[in-house]
């Protein structure tokens, strides 16, 4: 009898499972489009050369590690609420943002909703149907029970915000609500900002508590018009929370660079806030790391490369659109009659295809295109030399 023996093999996680099926596909022509990651023309994970030109400074004039402080790097904390609200927005000038450093987008979620959990044990948390597995999971863990609101119209290929609001309405006062602030994921299928205004309204009538995940900030429309969501809550005085990453955005996957952001009503909350914040840092991997967010706070706090993350961020994100154009003329290219131009109409990494589970098996095994089970293709890792193949092969399983 050993301690493990009644250990059960854990379900492999359906994104990373099938990059290693992936990875050990034979196909010469195979095409990875499961994972979230944005790639070159060229297929490549890019450095950006604003991440480069930081890490050379950092090269040039070394500096000692001592352990950081349990929320980061004052300096990376200030650029993000700098980023995030705006330097001259009331709430970051008022002192009432609290800003925490975490381990990429997904540390930001996990802090914020183990202090949400413990603030009110009773409260439960909607995340959007269907949404990033890893929403249900973290605010599982987090001692959550976790329920789904309605999102997405597979028939009209939208947002069904009826259904959105009508869940809304029905939750309990307290509730946490998991919003994704920009590009959302799976669907592709962002609010406009009409439909934030009537949003924001209801979390104020209902008394729920919004926590916006920001984890694709330039990927849509550009860095301001991707915050409209934010900052019509900024607008609105409620408390919220916001999750922030840069994985996507500075290209930083593995650095694990990201922040949560509490927004409370005045200083004296703040501090409060912020000093729970760190106990939960503390009490899970004390302080963090300092590389990551070193780059980040000097990109973004330099004028020249500031200028240029913007103009790189803005590439990646043109280049993802005009993929998205080439994905729908080869599909038309390939006899496909059915309208497919709402893969141009979808925001960020991802389209929702539309396509069913065994059409997406058939992807996979038949041509070596990987997308998930759901669907969900990353456009952003389509590129000049694999868009054609890849458009054959959804015209030859549609
Ligand atoms: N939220 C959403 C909606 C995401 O898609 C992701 C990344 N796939 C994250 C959060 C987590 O980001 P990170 O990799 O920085 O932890």
């Amino acid at each position: 009898m050993s301690l493990f023996s009644a250990v059960q093999m854990a379900p492999r996680d359906p994104i990373f499972g099938l990059n290693d099926q992936f990875t050990q596909d034979a196909n010469p022509n195979k095409v990875n489009l499961g994972v979230g990651v944005y790639l070159t023309d060229e297929g490549k994970l890019p450095l950006l050369e604003c991440v480069r030109l930081a890490e050379q400074a950092m090269l040039e004039s070394p500096q000692a590690r001592n352990y950081l402080p349990m929320d980061g790097i004052a300096a990376y904390d200030a650029a993000v609420k700098a980023l995030v609200f705006g330097a001259q927005s009331d709430v970051v000038t008022s002192g009432r943002v609290a800003t925490v450093q975490s381990l990429g987008g997904t540390g930001g979620l996990k802090i914020g909703a183990d202090f949400l959990h413990q603030l009110n044990p009773g409260a439960k948390a909607l995340v959007s149907n269907p949404t990033w597995a890893n929403h249900n999971a973290i605010f599982k863990n987090a001692g959550f029970e976790v329920g789904s609101y309605t999102y997405y119209d597979a028939a009209g290929r939208k947002v069904d915000f009826d259904g959105m609001l009508a869940d809304l309405r029905a939750a309990a006062p307290g509730t946490v609500v998991v919003l994704h602030a920009c590009c959302h994921n799976p669907t592709g299928y962002d609010l406009t900002a009409a439909q934030w205004d009537r949003v924001v309204d209801l979390v104020r009538e209902k008394q729920l508590v919004a926590f916006l995940d920001m984890a694709y900030q330039g990927f849509g429309q550009g860095i301001k018009e991707d915050a409209t969501a934010i900052e019509k809550f900024t607008a609105s005085g409620l408390s919220f929370f916001v999750s922030t990453s840069f994985s996507k955005s500075f290209s930083l996957y593995g650095e694990r660079v990201g922040a949560v952001s509490v927004v409370t009503q005045d200083k004296s909350e703040t501090e409060r806030v912020l000093s729970q914040l760190k106990i939960t840092v503390r009490t899970n991997y004390s302080n963090p790391p300092t590389h990551g967010a070193s780059i980040v706070a000097s990109v973004l706090q330099n004028t020249e490369l500031r200028a240029l993350w913007e103009k790189e961020l803005g590439e990646m994100r043109i280049r993802i659109q005009s993929m998205r154009h080439a994905l729908v003329a080869g599909l038309t290219a390939a006899g496909v009659t059915q309208d497919m131009s709402f893969i141009t109409t979808q925001a960020g990494m991802f389209s929702y295809s539309g396509l069913s589970k065994d059409q997406m098996v058939r992807l996979r095994s038949e041509f070596g295109v990987y997308g998930t089970d759901s669907g969900r293709m990353c456009v952003a890792a389509l590129n000049t030399h694999n868009v054609g193949y890849v458009a054959k092969a959804i015209a030859a399983v549609l």
